[in-house]
């Protein structure tokens, strides 16, 4: 556990496991199939300067991102690998795109034709990946309409687009193999029709695919939330905790029996109890969900969170804990002593995801990287 004399409330990150969580995928999918780690949304809310550093160490094919913004965000890093754009760029984002050059998903024709017409208009000839939509739903052209849209991309990619990639998102590859088969079927029906040149990498699978699935591993995979701690199903492997999230004790109250906790007094002392008020809230990313759910670590006991949780700080009822005073650190992802609340754990209590509690940690929230170095 960091001793961090300064922050109220903070996450620290270790460098190592992401790195042996990215060693983990490589050795599922094998030598053959190369690594592009999605680092969108600031790494999943890690910060992307730091992930990429580590994840570089992999030597991966590339890096994926949602926006443009992102990708030009890791230009400016000096990543010099390719960087993938997965989402759907608006047409406003297009310049920055092709200026850092990425190469840019292409989820329709609108998008083939905007983007051939930026790329013509800069004398660039842009990578693009394509992408097939085979049952996620959200973008990409339809598996069916392949003979329609196909003779499009051909002659696009022909002139000032280059054709790098083809691509599918799975819909519920962490629920088990049958709609992956199904969707691979679709693709590779669209790929005999659409006969992409020679050289064109294919990329389908994402982390829970690449554990689960790894004979599906062609050319590239894309994992994400594995390689930042996020489990991807019961019973299979399990990845290194990457993130714990610590915040200080700033208070400690005497409740006397009947005394009220937090807006809209939602908790009740049951007799004389002991309170410590956390210098954390649902203002840095602390789901208000956990109010009269969640629980925290103190001095290696867990304490209940009670009463709602504030903006800025919240309760837990330490009657149990002994010689808890202000200024000790109290863990809400992560290990104290023996005992450990897991990212998915605290996912699960506030009724959503690993992805979610991560990117909802907020700007206030320090990120602490630890063994950045291979230290
Ligand atoms: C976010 C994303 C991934 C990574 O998914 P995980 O479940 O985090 O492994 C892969 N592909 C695309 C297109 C994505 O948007």
């Amino acid at each position: 556990m960091s001793t961090n004399p300064t922050a109220r409330a903070w996450a620290e990150i270790d460098a190592q496991s992401l790195l042996n969580n990215a060693r983990t995928v490589q050795s599922s999918i094998g030598p053959d199939a190369r690594l592009l780690p999605m680092v969108k949304a600031d790494a999943y809310g890690l910060g992307v300067t730091e992930a990429a550093q580590v994840l570089e160490r992999t030597d991966p094919w590339g890096f994926g991102v949602a926006t443009a913004e992102e990708g030009a965000q890791l230009r400016a890093l000096g990543v010099t690998r390719p960087v993938v754009v997965v989402s759907p760029v608006p047409e406003g984002s297009l310049l920055t795109a092709l200026e850092s050059e990425l190469q840019v998903g292409i989820s329709s024709l609108d998008a083939l034709r905007e983007t051939a017409d930026m790329a013509e208009s800069l004398g660039s000839r842009a990578g693009v990946h394509l992408e097939v939509d085979t049952g996620m739903g959200r973008s990409g052209l339809d598996w069916r309409a392949v003979d329609t849209w196909g003779p499009h991309v051909s002659q696009a990619t022909g002139g000032t687009l280059r054709w790098v990639g083809c691509y599918t998102h799975l819909h519920s590859a962490n629920e088990g193999p049958e709609s992956v088969h199904e969707q691979w079927r679709r693709l590779q029906g669209t790929l005999e029709r659409l006969r992409p040149p020679e050289g064109v990498v294919v990329h389908v699978l994402n982390s829970s695919a690449a554990l689960r699935l790894p004979e599906y591993a062609v050319a590239v995979v894309r994992p994400g939330i594995f390689l930042y701690g996020g489990e991807i199903g019961t019973g299979l492997v399990v990845p290194e905790p990457v993130v714990a999230l610590r915040a200080r004790v700033v208070h400690i109250k005497e409740a006397a029996p009947g005394d009220s906790v937090g807006y809209g007094a939602t908790y009740h002392a049951q007799g004389a109890e002991r309170w410590a008020t956390l210098s954390i809230g649902y203002g840095d990313g602390l789901s208000r969900a956990l109010g009269n759910r969640g629980h925290v670590l103190l001095r290696g006991v867990r304490a209940p969170i009670i009463g709602r949780i504030s903006m800025d700080v919240t309760v837990v009822n330490i009657t149990g804990v002994p010689d808890v005073g202000r200024g000790d650190i109290a863990t809400l992802i992560g290990t104290d002593g023996d005992a450990r609340i897991t990212l998915d754990e605290v996912a699960g209590l506030a009724g959503t995801i690993s992805y979610e509690v991560l990117t909802g940690l907020t700007p206030r929230i320090p990120r602490i990287w630890k063994g950045l170095d291979g230290s």
